[in-house]
């Protein structure tokens, strides 16, 4: 039989990424990673995006599909491969799937940061992209369908933990780079890093990403720490009094120590003058799981993973899962951090519950950093070719165990 493939594209707001992989045996043949995705962003300040400067003549609204047709089969023919080899083709988008394109239908989504221009009306009003359309008339036979990326990770994860001997239906992939996110086979609860902590004083409420306020992702995400710790900050330097409000707060929360006080922390911290003050430079001064940490920063990192075991619990609990693998740039480059969240998820789980017996597991994922490439491909391998399951999960796992985790890349 000659080879056939699997195509996978990776659809983010700012970048596009085109793998292809062996079917039989899942093994990466070639990759064709571009920064600059569709809806990237040259001049913010014009608010103009790639797709605006490009394909003039078709109408915006079918430009996403028109474009990532035209990509794909320019990107084939720089690698040699004939279109008639790719046996299926599965995309990530960073957005909710209104229909995931099952039975060879147009496969829509939203974004947050979608360009209204390139959407068009769905089928309850609700605007959405199409993905799909012209990539179907290009390859006409084959299945060809979107997951929300972090759904599609967690599903091919989901297959790793099976291999393992775990109910793939109890597991989930966290994803803690630049945001918080979350996805499993179930293809739900997507949004996880937008549950609202609580316990938090009111002069420390931080906004989202997504516009609203509290979120896990406020705090406990590549963006979310520096956030958290420039609040701080400011309160030190502009509000003393209320500072030591906070402080007070903490201590009756159990957060801080009866002892401490965030005025002395911050006084000594050198995150104070650190720049650029980011979640790399909080998590190195705080140095975990080595004698004379940064208090300050330790606080910082403790009360993230505090939240973000109160999260993983709850969603735990309500969805009956048991074991959370994490990636993105945070959680991979800061294994102990990836302990504390663990421990902290299981603080909240009390020894008598009997739903959860034994708690929950939270870990690095076993896909380690293949898991955002692998993703997209599970959402058409599960369906359509389940019989070759079994010998990517070995070549997953040969080159998990092979890669180093690449220190300093993060991923929202
Ligand atoms: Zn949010």
């Amino acid at each position: 039989m000659a080879d056939r493939y699997i195509l996978t594209l990776d659809f983010g707001g700012a970048e596009l990424k085109h793998v292809l992989f062996a079917l039989g045996t899942g093994e990466i043949l070639h990759e064709h990673p571009n920064p600059e995705g569709p809806f990237y962003r040259p001049d913010p300040a014009k608010s103009r995006c790639i797709l605006d400067g490009h394909l003039e003549d078709v109408p915006r609204k079918d430009r996403v599909s028109r474009h990532l047709a035209v990509e794909t089969t320019r990107i084939l023919n720089e690698w040699g491969v004939a279109p008639g080899r790719i046996a299926g083709i599965g995309i990530s988008v960073a957005g909710k799937v209104l229909c995931s394109g099952q039975g060879r239908r147009v496969a829509t989504f939203i974004g947050a940061q979608t360009p209204p221009a390139f959407t068009v009306a769905g089928p309850y009003g609700q605007r959405c992209v199409n993905t799909t359309g012209g990539l179907l008339k290009q390859f006409p036979r084959i299945p060809i369908l979107i997951g929300n990326d972090c759904n599609s990770t967690g599903d091919m994860q989901s297959l790793a933990y099976e291999a393992l001997g775990t109910d793939p239906a109890t597991t989930f992939f966290i994803t803690i780079g630049q945001g918080f996110g979350g996805g499993g086979p179930n293809m739900d609860v997507d949004e996880v890093g937008h549950v609202k902590v609580f316990g938090v004083h009111p002069a420390v409420r931080l906004r989202c990403g997504c516009g609203d306020w509290n979120c896990a992702e406020a705090f406990a995400s590549g963006t979310g720490f520096p956030k958290f710790a420039r609040r701080l900050l400011l309160l030190y330097r502009t509000r003393p009094a209320t500072l030591a409000a906070v402080s007070r707060y903490e201590r009756l929360g159990g957060r801080l120590a009866a002892d401490q006080d965030l005025k002395t922390m911050i006084r000594t911290s050198p995150l104070r003058t650190a720049r650029p003050l980011d979640a790399v430079a909080i998590f190195r001064c705080a140095s975990l799981g080595r004698p004379g940490g940064d208090a300050f920063a330790r606080y910082l990192v403790r009360t993230a993973a505090d939240m973000t075991g109160h999260v993983l619990a709850s969603v735990a609990n309500v969805h009956g899962l048991r074991v959370f693998g994490m990636g993105g740039g945070v959680a991979r480059n800061n294994p102990r951090y990836v302990k504390m969240i663990h421990a902290a998820g299981n603080r909240l789980i009390g020894k008598a519950n009997k739903l959860m017996p034994g708690g929950i597991t939270v870990e690095l994922s076993p896909l380690g950093a293949l898991a955002n490439d692998y993703g997209p491909a599970s959402l058409v391998l599960k369906q359509h070719f389940r019989r070759h399951v079994p010998a990517w999960i070995r070549t997953m796992r040969q080159l998990a165990a092979k890669a180093k985790t690449p220190r300093g890349k993060t991923r929202t």
